[in-house]
């Protein structure tokens, strides 16, 4: 994108997950100076086990909205796709085209929101013997398309370099109110996710875990000799009432499937509903023994005999949707970018541009 006259303006990003590192790089490639504050960086890692609430350490990561609202979801989801797909084309990004299928139990599994922007979007042809659908029980329902997907491990480096290249800046350091009043800067973003709770007291921001499987040593790509795809399948609701998924990614097989809506007690630590389906090692058993049933079928290959870490993160959820609008709780202009649920990578390049559109009207 070739930046804009030079304002000069600066601007401070606060939060350095996918929200607010893409919105530092589009402003500053835009013209202006900016400057990141962050707690914690996703690169390069914290020590120590990471924090479920910093959401950008957990995203599996595929560029299609999920679990999040907002206004014009399809069009802030169209910008983003389209500067997705530009970086696709460039070495080094980590962003591939992948068939993807979302379908579910029953006849009626519904098309997404976002349906007119999905490249080759189609309905499942519920005759089809194409993998993986023949080998389900029950009736199934959906639909497929082409979708893009982030390798984490190599586009947030992709992202810092570019940012670091182009004279971003960035400060590692835990921001409250009466510090943040004292930054030099002429306009600030909010980008802190799950934590504009404390720091701007928004108190319907909510986290949405999600566990998730990585197994180990698993072949990429996962079919030999053929295209990459992954999957969402909802079961009936009463076999699990998530849905189950599957990503294949160069440092391993992602498996996925909860979305469970949690509350804060009193004191601010997250509390979440006891699961009601069997566990095996803290591991929801539909993740493992549906993902296993489509994926032996899928790949010949038994998931079991890979070694397995799971761990837990939470999406940012927020009643209300995505907040991305100017505020005026501060002396000077600011704009609020969070509350993005399970979708902030997907959202990450619209937002940032609608961020850069509301400050170009209020500086
Ligand atoms: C299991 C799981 C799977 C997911 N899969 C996908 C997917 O496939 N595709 C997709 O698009 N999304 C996915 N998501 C959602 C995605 O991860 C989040 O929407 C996204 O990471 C949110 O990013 P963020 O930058 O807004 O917030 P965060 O990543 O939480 O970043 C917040 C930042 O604010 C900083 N901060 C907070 N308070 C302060 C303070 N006081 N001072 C300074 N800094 C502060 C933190 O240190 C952090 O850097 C998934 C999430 C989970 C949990």
């Amino acid at each position: 994108m070739p930046p804009a006259e030079t304002s000069g303006e600066s601007i401070a990003v606060i939060g350095g997950g996918i929200s607010g590192l893409t919105t530092a790089l589009h402003l500053q490639e835009q013209g202006y100076h900016t400057i990141i504050y962050s707690r914690e960086m996703v690169q390069p890692p914290g020590p120590g086990i990471p924090d479920p609430a910093f959401a950008t350490l957990f995203p599996a990561a595929c560029i299609i909205p999920h679990s999040v609202e907002m206004p014009d979801l399809t069009g802030v989801f169209g910008q983003s796709q389209e500067v997705f797909d530009s970086l696709s084309r460039l070495p080094g990004t980590g962003i591939r085209w992948q068939t993807h299928y979302e379908f579910g139990a029953g006849p009626d599994f519904p098309d997404p929101q976002v349906r007119v922007v999905l490249r080759d979007f189609r309905r499942i042809d519920p005759n089809q013997t194409t993998p993986p659908f023949r080998y389900l029980q029950n009736e199934i329902s959906g639909w497929s398309a082409s979708i893009l997907f982030a390798e984490m491990a190599a586009y947030i480096p992709y992202l810092m370099h570019r940012y670091r290249s182009c004279g971003g800046e960035i400060r590692q350091t835990a921001l409250d109110p009466e510090s943040m009043d004292r930054i030099r800067c002429d306009g600030i973003v909010n980008c802190t996710g799950l934590w504009a709770r404390r720091l701007f007291m928004d108190n319907s921001v909510y986290p949405v875990r999600g566990i998730l499987v990585l197994l180990e040593g698993t072949p990429f790509p996962p079919r030999r000799g053929k295209p990459i795809l992954s999957y969402n399948y909802t079961p009936p609701p009463e076999a699990y009432r998530y849905d189950v998924y599957f990503f294949p990614r160069t440092d391993g097989w992602l498996l996925g499937g909860s979305r469970e809506v949690g509350t804060y007690r009193p004191d601010g630590t997250p509390e979440f509903p006891p699961f009601p389906v069997e566990m095996t090692d803290g591991i929801p058993e539909p993740i493992l023994g549906l993902n296993a049933t489509l994926l032996t079928d899928l790949t010949g290959v038994d998931l079991r005999q890979f070694r397995r870490r799971s761990f837990a993160g939470y999406r940012p959820g927020r009643t209300g949707g995505v907040r991305l609008e100017a505020a005026s709780e501060l002396d000077r202009p600011l704009v609020h970018n969070y509350g993005h649920g399970g979708a902030g990578v997907a959202l990450s390049w619209g937002c940032a541009e609608r961020v850069a559109e509301i400050l170009a009207d209020l500086l």
